[in-house]
Parts: structure tokens; sequence; C-alpha cells
């Protein structure tokens, strides 16, 4: 049981990567508390969920004045706005570094001071950021927001990281590959041709498939846990061999 005694928060944990990290990391002996923007989505898992939208600030703050202190946080929650520097709109850039970025500014600062106590105790902390390899790390078309959020997640990671290194709290970004999710399969059926469109998906991965969550839940598993206490400030790719 690599993660037993540690109580993790997970941010979109009603599907996707956040819910099977929830799986993997209650699995791992956590104590997982689940939150999404849709409560509706959290209602079989079975471990505390909360109704969680991580763009409002009052929510996250009184949901930390119900919850023990963290050892560990994973923020997952992001969005994709689709287009080239001509095609996104001011609104979607808003939008984009609202939920992408701005929300980790805020869960950072309200459960940091927390998960700092637990470090002072337990001798470690370990703070999670989704970033993405669509970010400072390449370039992609049409994810101009995106690729500029992700980007500023690696650089909020980094600052968090060299703040605290001396004090057992950890954190790094983690940026995986293109995965197969609810969210990526919206986006290929809003494609104009669909079945082109995942083929392309699929075409810019090397290794000649989507990644499946549990290909990407044991790096988040790994980076939450004590095995990884030795690094910090890392953007950690599990990207299928896209950027090799
Ligand atoms: P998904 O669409 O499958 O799940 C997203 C979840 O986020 C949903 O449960 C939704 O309810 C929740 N959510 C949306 N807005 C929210 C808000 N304001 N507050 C709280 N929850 C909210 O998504 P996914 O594909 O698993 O992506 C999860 C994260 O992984 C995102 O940050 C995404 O950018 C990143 N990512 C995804 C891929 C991919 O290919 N799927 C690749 C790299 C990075």
């Amino acid at each position: 049981m690599r993660l037993q005694g540690k109580t993790i928060l997970i941010t979109a944990a009603g599907q996707g990567i956040g819910r099977a990290s929830a799986l993997a990391c209650a699995k791992e002996g956590a104590t997982v508390i689940a939150t999404d923007r849709d409560a509706g989505l959290l209602s079989g898992l079975d471990m505390e969920t909360h109704p969680l939208d991580v763009t409002d600030v009052a929510a996250i703050v009184a949901l930390r004045d119900r919850l023990p202190p963290l050892d560990g946080l994973f923020n997952c929650a992001g969005f994709v706005a689709n287009g080239t520097i001509l095609d996104v709109t001011e609104r979607d850039w808003d939008f984009s570094f609202d939920l992408n970025v701005k929300s980790m500014f805020h869960t950072c600062r309200t459960f940091i001071p927390g998960m700092l106590e637990r470090a002072t105790k337990t001798g470690t902390a370990s703070v999670l950021n989704m970033a993405s390899m669509a970010s400072s790390i390449k370039g992609f078309p049409n994810r101009t927001a995106y690729g500029a959020t992700k980007a500023a997640v690696i650089g909020l990671t980094k600052a968090i990281a060299a703040d605290f290194v001396k004090t057992g709290l950890r954190c790094n970004a983690l940026c995986p590959g293109t995965v197969d999710t609810p969210s990526l399969r919206g986006r290929i059926a809003a494609a104009t041709d669909p079945v082109q469109a995942e083929k392309d998906f699929i075409s810019r991965q090397p290794m000649g498939r989507l990644a499946t969550t549990d290909d990407i839940t044991p790096m988040v598993v790994f980076l939450l846990s004590d095995e990884s206490r030795f690094v910090s400030g890392q953007a950690c790719l599990v990207d299928g061999g896209v950027t090799i």
C-alpha cells in the first residue's frame, strides 16, 4: 500500500484521468477526497466526495475548512480550447486561464499551509499539477490558449517547488500525451470528420495508440507517494514517445 496513511484531494475526479487517479490512489491505501464540479459524476465512487468548482474560491476555502490537512493535492481540472491565435476569443483565453491556471493558484494557496503542517510532522507532502505535453514542452496545432495555460502550470509548479524545497513539500507537474477520456471523445465527436479526427489523434502518438487512463495513473501514484521523495519541480512526461 504505497499511499497508506495519506489524505489526498483530487479535483475533476468525476471522470477521465481524475476519476482513474482517485480509484488508483484509493487502491494504494490513501484516504481520497474526490471532488468535481458535477456532483452527479461522483455518485458511483466509494470514497469521500464533495462537489467543487475549482473556479469558485469561496467554495475551495469552505471545503478546506471541513477537511483535515492534506498530504497530497492533485489539481487535475482543465479544459481544452481549440484554435490558433487567430481563432481563440478573449473569452476562451480568459476561461482557459481561469480554469487551467488560476484555479491552481487558489487551491495551492488554500491547501498548502495545512500541507506544510503535515510535512513538518511526516517529512513529506506532495502537490501534483496537471499540465500536458502541449505546453512549454511542445507546440501542437490549434492549442494556443491550452498550450499557454499548461506552460503556465509548469512555471507555477517550479516556483512552488523552489519556495518549499527545504520543507518536505514537493510540487510536480504531470504532462500526459493523448489520453482516451470523455473530453477527448467529445473533441473527436465535435470534429467535422470524427473518423479522421480520431486517426489524427492516434497518428500523433508514435506508439500507434491513445493512452488509457491506466497508462497515466502509475505516475500519479508515484508522484503522490514517498517513492518520489527526491523529485520536485519536474514536468513529468507520460507521452507514449511523442517527445522522443
Ligand atoms: P474529462 O473531460 O474526461 O474530465 C474532466 C472533468 O473535469 C469532468 O469530470 C468535469 O466535470 C470536471 N470539471 C470541468 N470543469 C470543472 C471545474 N470548473 N471544477 C471542477 N471540475 C471541473 O478530462 P480529462 O481528459 O481526463 O482531462 C483531465 C485533465 O488532464 C485536464 O486538465 C486536461 O487538460 C489534462 N490532460 C488531458 C489529456 C487528454 O488527452 N485527455 C492530455 C493531457 C492533459
